[in-house]
This record gives structure tokens, C-alpha cells and sequence, in this order.
């Protein structure tokens, strides 16, 4: 196809370049014709919002605030909020369009969005975070909607902020309206099985290669980059199952134990110690990037994009790949990622399981009712089991990695979709 032109190879990786450089080799290999590539290549819509916030000081600080929408072919928006210094309109358009492609593989009937405010909520008090985001979902108010765009917890967010969120789009409307935000607490309409459901995605996609793979988990070795939500939950579920996590991180350090390190208690250090591993004596403290270097059979990046690069993938051991984070590997590094004879189950197949229960929350809040938490784990495991055949299967079908194959199933949805739609 004469009209993709290769993405830019600058120094530094981009998410929205690595984004689109697999999207143009999906594109080449399901035939896409130009009219639908046009569509789907930027986002449907770009807002960029200043936030003025009064601080605890008296001060007035700005802040930038983004959402992207980035398809609503397949229906509605979805997608999470970000609070992180480092947000911004590259990374969010990325994140957007990971969110459509996610969405399509495990066939929900979302589009894709992805939202973010420029902050560093570690530094800032409950108060100060709560002004934020009343302020951001004030001024959201006519791009998010149960019907339209629905906001999720992401990096920086949990149900706390997705608390605040739904009740200030509430107020607004004048009544309770629960399914505008999906990771809410339970007693406001949140889902069971929510907190854990990303994590128990890459578990199920991570058992699912290993059977592959042929890779007994009972002798398996496992390193977890990254211990927030989803990197603490799918330690905590692949060691339930026999795995042997003999490394761990979070932004304060890395941890390494050759004979295992036990997850449960470092989950209740975690929690004793405001939510960081800083101080843990379980294992010995090692570089954070020697982590992802590690001789293991497993490696679960769950933490932030491109982590695994041009830079370092020379160096890495492990047999699978299982990506916890949206876009832990960069572009440039998949070829010899495929050379190594690596499996990599991509981030829109391995932690769609978080979005997948989310669809559950909003499903459930539009029916009035409660699902137990076998109902919401068995379907949702059924789901990441069924999205995971068909990306192997389409792997072996194209001769493709499961990355660009799980690219071939998302794209080839959401341009069927199109065509039957129509433009005008
Ligand atoms: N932020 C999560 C993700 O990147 C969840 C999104 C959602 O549940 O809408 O998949």
C-alpha cells in the first residue's frame, strides 16, 4: 500500500509512533483500503483542558488535562484517566487507540478513549486531587456519558477518583447516573472482581502461552516489573498457580529472590508501607534494570511504556513476555524480540482483562443488578481464553508475531464494522 509510509525513527521512542508502526504492518497485511486506514489511523477527538485548582496553600496552580477519542465505530468510548508528570498528548493519542484495538480483540462493543492530567499525585493532598478531578469532570461534561465515553481508573487513579467522578457527572445531571464511570467502589455500583481483573487477565493470557509453550508452571520462573494494581494481582494469581515469582519491583526499587519471593507477604509490606515496596527485606535489592534482564521463563512488564527498547532487548532472557502495561515494548524492539524466538502476548490481548470487567461494571449498572464474583470471573476468564485462541490462531494463519496478529484481529473488526456503518 503506497500510502503507509513508514513511522519516523527518531531517538527517542514514542508511543504514538510505536503505535502506528504496528498498525501500518497490520494494515499491509489485511489489504485495508485507504479510505478505512484514514479513518482509523488519528482520533476521532482531541480535548485539552486547563484546569485552575486552588491548593491547600491558598495558591492557584494550572493544570493540563486531556481526552482522546480516539474511535467510537464499535460503540461508546472507553478508556482510563492518568495522573502522571509525564502525560501528555502523544502518549494519551496512543493510549486511546491501544484502547480501540483492546476492545476489538476481546470483542466488547466499546470504542477506544483515554484521558490524563498532568500532575504528580504522590505530591498533592486528597483534597487537592478531589478539586482536580470535580474540575476535570466538570469540564468533560459533554464528552463523557454512559452512551458516549465512559472514564476508568489508569495509572495515578482508583476508585476513590472514579467515587468523586461519578458523583460530580451525577450532580450535574441532576440524578444518579453509575454507568458514566466504570472502577468505581463497590458500594457505588462497582463490579466485583474489578480491582483484581487486569491482572487476572495477564494470568490467564500468561497460562494460556505457557501451555503453548509447553512450559510447566510448576517449574516456571517468573519476573514482575511494576507492583501497583496489576502487577501485584498477577504475582499474586500466576504464584497462586504455581508459578515462582523470584522478582519484583515499583518505582522506589527492584527485589530479587532466586528461591521465590512470597507474594502475599510482600503484598501486606506493601500495604503497611503506604503502598510502596521501599525497605522490603524479603529479597535482595537489585537495579531496577537488571530486573528485566533476569534468566527467568516469564517476564510481566506492568508498569509504564517502553521499557523493554532497541536499547536492552539484546540482553533479555526470558522465554515469554507477557505485557501487564500498555506499551512496555517499543517498536523498534519487536524484531529482534521475534528473532530471539520470544513469545510477546501484546498489550491489547494481555491486560484486557481490566477493560473487559469494566464492560461487566457498566453492563451490570444499566441492568440495576449485582453479579457474584464466580459469575464475573468465569466469563471474563472465558473471554481473555477465547481472544487468546483467536490471536494464535490469526498468528499462524498470517505468519505474524501475536502482536501484529492481535493488531489483524482488532483492525479487521473495527473496519467490518465501518464498512457496514458507512460514512458520508
Ligand atoms: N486503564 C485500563 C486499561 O488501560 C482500563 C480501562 C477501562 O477499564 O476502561 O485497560
Amino acid at each position: 500500500m503506497a500510502y503507509i509510509e513508514p513511522a519516523p525513527i527518531k531517538d527517542k521512542d514514542n508511543p504514538f509512533e510505536s503505535m502506528m508502526s504496528r498498525f501500518n504492518i497490520a494494515a499491509q497485511h489485511l489489504g485495508l483500503d485507504d479510505e478505512i486506514y484514514n479513518v482509523l489511523k488519528s482520533p476521532t477527538k482531541q480535548v485539552i483542558v486547563n484546569l485552575p485548582i486552588t491548593m491547600d496553600d491558598g495558591s492557584i496552580r494550572v493544570f493540563e488535562g486531556y481526552r482522546v477519542i480516539h474511535s467510537n465505530i464499535l460503540g461508546p468510548s472507553k478508556g482510563g484517566i492518568r495522573y502522571d508528570m509525564e502525560v501528555n498528548l502523544d502518549e494519551v493519542k496512543a493510549l486511546a487507540a491501544w484502547m480501540t484495538w483492546k476492545c476489538a480483540v476481546v470483542d466488547i462493543p466499546y470504542g477506544g478513549a483515554k484521558g490524563g492530567i498532568k500532575c504528580n499525585p504522590r505530591e498533592m493532598s486528597p483534597g487537592e486531587i478531589e478539586r482536580l478531578t470535580r474540575s476535570f469532570t466538570q469540564s468533560m461534561h459533554e464528552i463523557f456519558g454512559p452512551d458516549k465515553d465512559i472514564p476508568a481508573p489508569d495509572m495515578g487513579t482508583g476508585p476513590r477518583e472514579m467515587a468523586w467522578l461519578m458523583d460530580h457527572y451525577s450532580r450535574a445531571q441532576g440524578m444518579t447516573v453509575n454507568a458514566v464511570v466504570t472502577g468505581k467502589p463497590i458500594v457505588l455500583g462497582g463490579s466485583l472482581g474489578r480491582t483484581e481483573a487486569t491482572g487476572r487477565g495477564v494470568m490467564i493470557s500468561a497460562m494460556a502461552a505457557m501451555e503453548k509453550m509447553k512450559i510447566n508452571p510448576f517449574k516456571a520462573t517468573c519476573a514482575v516489573q511494576g507492583f501497583g494494581n496489576v502487577g501485584s494481582w498477577a504475582a499474586t494469581l500466576l504464584s497462586e498457580r504455581g508459578v515462582k515469582i523470584v522478582a519484583i519491583s515499583d518505582h522506589t526499587g527492584a527485589f530479587y529472590n532466586p528461591h521465590g519471593i512470597n507474594i502475599e507477604e510482600a503484598n501486606a509490606y506493601r500495604m503497611q508501607n503506604g503502598g510502596t515496596l521501599e525497605g522490603y527485606k524479603g529479597a535482595e535489592k537489585i537495579d531496577a534494570e537488571e530486573l528485566l534482564t533476569l534468566e527467568v521463563d516469564v517476564l510481566v512488564p506492568a508498569a509504564v511504556e517502553d521499557v523493554i527498547t532497541k536499547n536492552n532487548v539484546d540482553k533479555i532472557k526470558a522465554r515469554l513476555i507477557v505485557e501487564g502495561a500498555n506499551g512496555p515494548t517499543s517498536a523498534k524492539a519487536d524484531d529482534i524480540i521475534n528473532e530471539k524466538g520470544i513469545m510477546a502476548v501484546p498489550d491489547i490481548l494481555a491486560n484486557a482483562g481490566g477493560v473487559t470487567v469494566s464492560y461487566f461494571e457498566w453492563v451490570q449498572n444499566r441492568l440495576g443488578y449485582k453479579w457474584t464474583s464466580e459469575r464475573v470471573n468465569r466469563r471474563s476468564d472465558r473471554i481473555m481464553k477465547t481472544a487468546f485462541d483467536k490471536v494464535y490462531a490469526t498468528a499462524q494463519e498470517y505468519g505474524t508475531s501475536l502482536r501484529i496478529a492481535a493488531y489483524i484481529v482488532a483492525i479487521d473488526k473495527v473496519a467490518q464494522t465501518y464498512k457496514f456503518r458507512g460514512g458520508f
